[in-house]
């Protein structure tokens, strides 16, 4: 079964500067995807900040088992009401994967519900990436660690919850480390968190970084679809239960009666 992944690209530093056009000619989100078509099991599309209700429909999201997500210049211009419609799609079980800075997008702090807030600092220098989970799914294939020459820093302490797991953390040449690869899940989805990305530098040519980033989609599907059911919150009365009951104590509603939602 091929995995339908769809990368949504903020694609404004591409058309705003000249550095980040020459190292991404079609467009962050296009290199993305081309990483990701190195793999005869996925298929990759894209969508933009600029596409009518960027490119994020219910019909597009529906069809979609795995959405990646790269923004920074203006996280402010996406529109609440697809924030809340990709959200929706998470808890139902559509994977997500945020890249870089879109630990400021909107939809990751919805979903994580904390100021996703980290230090950073862009000289250009090496990290290092360590893998310290490695029998993960997202690790497959790596090896102990991995360096990208020329990366912007982002150091801890980094205000996200807990994460279900780590799977990756990079250290700096200025001497910060930082928790790069995190899973979380949200209802029925799959999320993870991916650091590298700064749009001046190379890092969506990364054989290594393209390697993650397949292992991730992979890792994100949530092979059973959706389930609507999530957002469902049923009242079983009394004469429904499994095992016979009688009713007993101080009660708000009457048997069978729709409660709270
Ligand atoms: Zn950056």
């Amino acid at each position: 079964m091929t995995i339908k992944a769809l990368v949504w690209g903020e694609n404004i530093h591409e058309h705003k500067s000249e550095v980040v056009a020459s190292i991404y000619p079609d467009g962050m989100h296009e290199a993305v995807a081309r990483l990701l078509r190195e793999d005869a099991g996925i298929e990759a599309s894209t969508a933009v900040l600029q596409d009518p209700e960027h490119g994020l429909t219910e019909d597009v999201l529906a069809r979609t088992d795995v959405l990646l997500w790269w923004g920074h210049a203006d996280h402010a211009a996406v529109d609440d009401v697809v924030v809340e419609r990709v959200a929706r799609h998470v808890w139902e079980g559509m994977g997500l994967i945020l890249l870089h800075s879109a630990h400021f997008s909107k939809i990751f702090k919805r979903l994580m519900g904390t100021p996703c807030a980290l230090k950073w600092r862009e000289a250009g220098e090496r990290e290092r990436i360590w893998v310290v989970n490695p029998r993960h799914p997202i690790a497959e294939g790596l090896p102990e660690f991995f360096e990208l020459e020329n990366e912007e820093m982002y150091g801890e302490p980094f205000s996200v919850p807990e994460p279900l797991e780590t799977v990756f953390i990079s250290w700096f040449q200025g001497g910060e480390v930082f928790r790069s690869g995190l899973t979380y899940r949200r209802g029925a989805g799959n999320i993870f968190y991916f650091r590298p990305g700064h749009e001046t530098y190379p890092t969506y040519h990364d054989a290594t970084v393209g390697k993650v980033l397949r292992n991730a989609v992979h890792w994100a599907h949530n092979r059973q679809g959706r389930y609507p059911g999530v957002h469902e919150a049923p009242n079983v009365p009394v004469e429904k239960a499994l095992e016979a009951i009688e009713e007993r104590g101080g009660k708000l509603h009457k048997s069978g009666e729709e409660g709270f939602r």
